[in-house]
């Protein structure tokens, strides 16, 4: 007989506390995308929960600053080492909890693993500076902010919890993480993993359903460094919580609502390849905050693509993410099935044409938060779907007349976080780029993170930058030394 890979989940959830657990006085329900059932409890953590592992975090991280960037950087290695050795395991949490085809989870823990090796490279970037301004001796430390927040979504969960703590660490602070709501199992057991190769405490994970957990996080005294990614509105709060408790540094990596535009002479067949890839339907059903949404197609090629693009969506595969075969799960819960069918209707409804999809997937039975991927035409720039995230697997197509119309459709939403643009002319892909108002643009490509550049957005898309030095040396505070001389 075949074991249920579902049981995998099948165990008690506690979070590791120091030397300790935290039992938690009460837990909430994690539910199965794949059929809305119970698939296991996790903690749902109090306030008083929250400062407990706080306070752990705070007691460990004095002997961490202690060490050299060298030597954080050898446990960062070790931890990176860890989660490839337990890839299966953890990808597998990520695929049952959150519905992610398991190939795609196998990458996330790879990209992990990948950027705490990155972080851990940087070692020698917390060097600080000297700074030649008299006959004394100027310069700079870059120090920690002592417990830094992390708070994650639901849509990479295993990436997020191994790659967002990366920096922090790096730069000698301890790290609490807020582990998603939906998917908050692959955290926890990189909690209880992290235990044979950072100090005890280090590292703490907490859950909980709703804000309370993040919230007390956010609020706590210790805590003077939030680094969020997640959604606009919650964002906001963020900002406004923080500020009524204190003066804190917060960084939010929020929401998009990415344009790719391809151009006349571009390689059509490549772009449309690229448009569907951008979209991480085959990933996280669409869920991405990446994901280029929108595409903005020049009037000259816009059937031939779209033609292209449709074949491609309509032949992906919708199906229980645990089985070999399946392209796509479905998406996370109750709510965002709902959003994604409205966002369909409301297209319709604004004189969109439904080329593929359009409603619930077909062929997975009535149980499960399953939509069919799904492309709209003939989308108007001002259309809820051509300007809100959907964050479900919805392409939205618009036709331009030029590069200024692209341009400026592109940059009239309120999100700014990631661009394509498709041409082979180098003087207008470069233009375009300089001109896109977006953190991060792909010329020629879509998707891929390529781990020390930049990723962050603009405008409503975000503050601030990660998966870099800049993220490094944004989790330290700056010192200045003078050293009197004469
Ligand atoms: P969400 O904002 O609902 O939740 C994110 C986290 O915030 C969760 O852990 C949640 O428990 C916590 N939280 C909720 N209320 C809080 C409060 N009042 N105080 C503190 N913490 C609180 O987001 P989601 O639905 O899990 O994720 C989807 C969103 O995340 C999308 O908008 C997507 O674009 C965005 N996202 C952005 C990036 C990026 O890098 N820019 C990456 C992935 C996802």
């Amino acid at each position: 007989m075949v074991d249920d890979p579902r049981s995998a989940v099948m165990r008690t959830w506690t979070l590791p506390l120091g030397d300790a657990t935290l039992q938690g006085q009460s837990v909430y329900d994690v539910e199965d995308p794949c059929t809305g059932d119970v698939l296991t409890q996790v903690p749902d953590c109090s306030s008083e929960d929250v400062d407990r592992v706080v306070a752990t975090a705070h007691a460990a991280q004095r002997d961490w600053a202690l060490r050299t960037p060298r030597q954080r950087g050898t446990a960062l290695r070790a931890l990176a080492t860890l989660m490839r050795d337990h890839s299966e395991e953890l990808a597998l949490l990520d695929a049952i909890d959150g519905g992610f085809p398991l190939p795609a989870m196998r990458d996330d823990v790879t990209w992990a693993a990948d950027v705490l090796e990155l972080m851990a490279d940087d070692a020698l970037d917390l060097g600080g500076r000297t700074i030649p301004l008299s006959a004394n001796l100027h310069y700079t430390l870059q120090q920690p902010y002592g417990v830094v927040a992390r708070i994650v979504p639901f849509n990479h969960p295993v990436l997020f919890a191994g790659s967002k703590i990366a920096a922090p660490l790096m730069a000698g602070n301890a790290v609490v993480l807020k582990a998603p709501d939906q998917t908050p199992l692959s955290a926890i057991r990189l909690a209880e993993l992290a235990r044979e190769v950072l100090p005890e405490g280090l590292f703490g994970v907490v859950t909980g359903h709703g804000a309370t957990a993040g919230a007390a996080l956010v609020a706590h005294p210790l805590v003077r460094r939030i680094g969020f990614i997640g959604s606009p509105g919650t964002g906001r709060h963020i900002q406004r919580l923080a500020a009524e408790h204190g003066v804190k540094y917060v960084t939010l990596e929020l929401g998009g609502k990415n344009p790719m535009i391809v151009m006349p002479d571009a390689d059509l067949e490549a772009a449309a390849k690229s448009a569907v890839v951008g979209m991480n339907f085959t990933t996280t059903a669409g869920q991405s905050c990446g994901s280029t949404s929108r595409l903005l197609l020049h009037e000259a090629i816009a059937d031939e693509v779209i033609d292209l693009v449709v074949d491609q969506v309509a032949a992906i595969k919708v199906g229980d993410p645990l089985v070999d075969g399946t392209d796509m799960g479905p998406v996370i819960d109750q709510a965002q099935y709902s959003k994604s069918l409205r966002a369909i209707e409301s297209g319709r409804a604004g004189g969109a044409s439904v080329l593929t999809g359009g409603g619930r997937a077909q062929g997975v039975g009535s149980k499960g938060w399953y939509v069919a991927p799904t492309v709209l035409a003939g989308v108007a720039p001002q259309a809820d779907v051509a300007r809100d995230e959907i964050f479900g697997p919805v392409l939205s197509v618009l036709t331009v007349r030029d590069e200024a119309e692209a341009v400026e459709v592109a940059n009239s939403v309120e999100f700014g976080l990631t661009a394509a643009v498709w041409t082979n002319d180098v003087s207008q892909a470069h233009r375009m780029a300089a001109g896109l108002d977006a953190g991060y643009v792909w010329i020629n490509g879509s998707a891929r993170h390529y781990w020390g550049l930049p990723f962050g957005g603009w405008k409503s898309s975000g503050v601030g930058s990660e998966e870099s030095t800049e993220e490094l040396l944004s989790y330290t505070q700056v010192k200045a030394v003078t050293v009197t001389l004469d």
